[in-house]
């Protein structure tokens, strides 16, 4: 990163160029359609928006355009989750990549009801179980802790969402009954699904996920608000396991294309950031075969190559 000159990079330029020279490739994902009401969304669509730690923030496309965030939401539970337990999270969850797809129930057996990390949906169900185990009125408290984030009161659950997510959630409820036959759900299970299932169904623009992830880029502040919302250690930690879990078992992929850590959801967005200098988020709704947004994942490919700038 220290051989760029950042001062020269025209964002906006850059943005536009990627918009353009991602086009062609919108219509190769497929749109999510194991939860319904994922699928009434225009396959066509492309958003990016890039938030600065100075305040500057550009964006191209469809980046005012809301759509489900899903995934992407396990970021902001595990945030709350990780302040208010600390390090006993990890007696609860893992930190390894499982691997696997997001959804699979096949390690939890041999490994004692102990999720591998938080993004996979067996860990984000124990990270859920964790905040509505130690929080009044759950889901309005992520709501608004996300809406602080974003700097938006007007991000809402999408209801048709939830109520599809609801009904065709049994490979969740199947994790979330068996992860309590081990103890590890503490609280009624669909007391749990229900805050999960909410907080996957938040609609949110690309402006609004860019802008709510840049205290990840910010050691745990928001440049904003100046507020804290983790450590510096723990925002370290989180990162860390976006860069190796954050997009399932194409995270080894993920972290050889782009460079950055970043969480997908199979709503099409990926959000990623810079340490030390921008969040960004990149949305399209086709997916490749790991549940990853297929344009977004090229989209943000060619943000790293272009700029110059990843982590490495
Ligand atoms: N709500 C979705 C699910 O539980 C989240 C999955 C995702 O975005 N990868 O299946």
């Amino acid at each position: 990163m220290t051989d760029v000159n950042l001062k020269d990079t025209d964002w906006q330029l850059v943005i536009n160029q990627i918009t353009d020279e991602v086009k062609p490739l919108l219509q190769h994902g497929k749109v999510a359609d194991y939860i319904p009401e994922l699928a009434n969304v225009d396959s066509n669509s492309f958003g990016i928006s890039v938030s600065l730690l100075d305040g500057r923030e550009y964006t191209c496309g469809d980046a005012q355009m809301k759509f489900s965030v899903q995934s992407i939401s396990k970021v902001f539970s595990l945030t709350k989750a990780f302040s208010i337990l600390q390090d006993d999270l990890w007696k609860r969850v893992g930190k390894e990549p499982s691997g696997n797809p997001f959804n699979s129930l096949i390690q939890l057996e041999n490994e004692n009801g102990k999720p591998r990390n938080p993004f996979i949906n067996a860990g984000a169900i124990v990270v859920a179980d964790c905040v509505v185990s130690h929080t009044e009125d759950s889901l309005n408290t992520i709501i608004n802790f996300i809406r602080e984030l974003a700097g938006n009161k007007d991000i809402k659950m999408n209801h048709a969402m939830f109520r599809s997510e609801k009904a065709f959630g049994h490979r969740n409820a199947a994790l979330a009954h068996f992860m309590k036959s081990y103890g590890n759900i503490e609280s009624d299970v669909d007391e749990v699904l229900d805050f999960y299932f909410g907080h996957c169904s938040l609609s949110m623009s690309c402006e609004d996920v860019s802008r709510a992830f840049l205290f990840l880029a910010n050691h745990g502040i928001h440049p904003i608000s100046k507020r804290r919302y983790l450590t510096a250690s723990q925002a370290k930690r989180i990162n860390s396991l976006l860069l190796t879990c954050g997009t399932y078992d194409a995270a080894g992929d993920f972290a050889f294309r782009v460079g950055l850590p970043g969480k997908s959801g199979v709503g099409g967005g990926i959000a990623a950031i810079i340490p030390g200098l921008l969040s960004i988020c990149v949305w399209s709704p086709g997916l490749d075969k790991h549940g990853n947004s297929l344009t977004g994942v090229k989209a943000l490919e060619l943000f790293t190559t272009k700029t110059g700038i990843s982590i490495f």
